[in-house]
């Protein structure tokens, strides 16, 4: 791969699941999103692609997407097109940075993609079955595509591998840690990482502070001087909080009693677990929490419910890790819930006074934007952070490939 001598200014920011490719183009001089992308259902019937260029309409496309590697060329194909596109050739794209979302132990930052980081990659799979696989695809793709361009991987678990060993073990014979590496990994960490260089830059220095994702997946992590020393999510994803459809923690016995009393096997109740539960399986309505507001508004007992057990267990969770830090300076929440919901921030937060810290009505109206909600002169402040996952892929491909440049 030729880099030298190479200026890096637009990079493809990739994240592939099984059935889908998020995309965004940012031109890294004033890191300005030129355009961004949502490939569903690939190798599905009614495969689409949305593409929406900076400041316009979204355009709508309905083709045949048999595999990742022609999403990916319709991708480009939408960014380079006279009509909507951001660029005239793709000889423009100067780095691609994909989300891989498990890199186990061994990268503990994001990487440059060799063929040896390739095998790391593939390696993991059998710990991230369902996440590793595609985020493959679209590296492969990306590096036949676009031969010689940089690929960088970013991982969602590297942020969180500063966790002492206290915090990773589980209860498990050590030798299974050993043998298959069964310990806690933690995700979202690209969010958590971007949520807490913020934090930072907002509260002028790396503080203790719980970051709380709430979107359909949800997790907290305690940072301690922008470190990340525990995670709720565990050896996959379905760890920590109720979400939107997975169960979070639940006392492991459960699983192979439910199996045996409703005739499950192992992936039926990964399945129940993983698609079936969280505040979709209490409600028995959604996994949405906009749904579950007004219907436990029109008196839903069960929207409610689902309302109230995630709303405590959030709680319990800041307790948790506030005793792990040695006390807590700033509370932030993160992501779709987070971000848009006053009204389970007001929830969690409420009881949260003998931390030293009171949400302000008025400033937790806020949705979407940055700032601080915490009443005036809170000795531990609470703020919303929108977060921007794409933003952290593209500074660490912008950042890797300009290192290696110089080198
Ligand atoms: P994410 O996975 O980060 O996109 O978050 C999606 C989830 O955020 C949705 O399923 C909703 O439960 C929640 N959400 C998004 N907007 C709102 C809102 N305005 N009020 C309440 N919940 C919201």
């Amino acid at each position: 791969m030729a880099l030298t001598g190479r200026l890096i200014v637009i990079v493809f920011v990739v994240n592939c699941g099984s059935s889908s490719i998020k995309y965004q183009l940012i031109n890294m001089e004033g890191e300005r999103v030129m355009a961004k992308g949502l490939i569903e259902r690939i190798g599905m019937e009614g495969s689409t692609l949305k593409h929406t260029p900076a400041g316009k309409y979204t355009i709508d496309l309905k083709e045949e997407i048999p595999d990742h590697k022609v999403g990916i060329c319709m991708a480009i194909k939408a960014l380079t097109s006279k009509e909507y596109g951001v660029i005239k050739d793709m000889s423009e794209i100067d780095a691609v940075g994909h989300r891989v979302v498990h890199g186990g132990e061994r990268f503990t930052d994001s990487v440059l993609i060799t063929s040896d980081v390739l095998r790391g990659i593939e390696a993991c799979c059998e710990i991230a079955p369902l996440h590793n696989p595609p985020n493959l695809y679209g590296i492969n793709a990306c590096m036949e595509i676009m031969r010689g361009t940089p690929q960088v991987a970013v991982f969602d678990t590297a942020f969180h591998q500063t966790m002492p060993k206290v915090a990773y073990l589980y209860g498990l014979p050590y030798e299974m840690y050993v043998k298959y590496g069964v310990r806690r990994y933690g995700f979202h960490g690209t969010s958590h990482k971007y949520v807490a260089l913020r934090a930072a830059e907002l509260m002028q220095e790396h503080m203790n502070d719980l970051r709380i994702h709430l979107g359909n997946g949800a997790s907290i992590a305690a940072i301690k001087y922008g470190k990340s020393i525990d995670t709720s999510m565990g050896y996959t994803p379905l760890e920590g909080l109720i979400m939107g459809t997975r169960s979070g923690e639940i006392d492991p016995a459960i699983i192979p009693f439910l199996m045996e009393k409703e005739n499950m096997n192992a992936q039926q109740i990964d399945d129940y677990l993983n698609r079936r539960s969280g505040i979709l399986g209490i409600s028995g309505l959604s996994s949405d929490f906009r749904d579950l507001e007004s219907a436990a508004n029109r008196g839903d007992d069960r929207s409610q419910l689902a309302i109230d057990v995630f709303a405590y267990k959030v709680k319990k969770y800041i307790g948790g890790y506030v005793a792990a830090m040695g006390g807590v300076d700033a509370i932030v929440f993160t992501a779709g819930l987070g971000e848009n919901s006053p009204f389970m921030r007001d929830k969690i937060c409420n009881g949260l006074e003998y931390l030293g810290t009171r949400i302000d009505p008025d400033l937790n109206q806020v949705r979407g934007k940055e700032r601080e909600i915490s009443v005036r002169r809170a000795r531990v402040k609470i703020f919303v952070i929108p977060t921007n996952e794409e933003l952290v892929i593209a500074r660490d491909t912008y950042n890797i490939c300009r290192r290696i440049i110089k080198l």
